[in-house]
């Protein structure tokens, strides 16, 4: 996610509840970036996204679903009950996660 967006300059934190919520989905109709409009928590491991394109002649709204796969890093204070396996790729590349392909920008 973007860090950004959490901390201004000087080190001042922004109110995560007043901050523009933007994220991981552009509009695929025209790429400007999506903005959350509410999130609804399906089950601890799946949330359904509500956005709105920031383009405001474009207009679309559009459902988006995110869904944990595996876990990459082991948490300090695990959830009893949560399973959510271990990466297959993490003995793969001894812990660290797979590098991000480059894409032509
Ligand atoms: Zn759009």
């Amino acid at each position: 996610m973007n860090s950004d967006s959490r901390t201004m300059g000087e080190g001042r934190v922004k109110p995560r509840a007043t901050r523009a919520r933007r994220a991981m989905a552009d509009c695929p109709h025209c790429d400007e970036p999506g903005i959350i409009r509410s999130s609804e928590m399906v089950t601890p491991l799946h949330r359904d996204f509500y956005f709105t394109c920031s383009n405001p002649r474009c207009g679309h709204s559009w459902k988006a679903q995110m869904s944990f796969v595996h876990t990459i890093s082991q948490p300090s204070q695990p959830r009893d009950g949560l399973n959510l396996p271990i990466s297959p790729a993490r003995s793969a590349h001894n812990g660290d996660p797979p590098r991000m392909p480059k894409t032509a920008a």
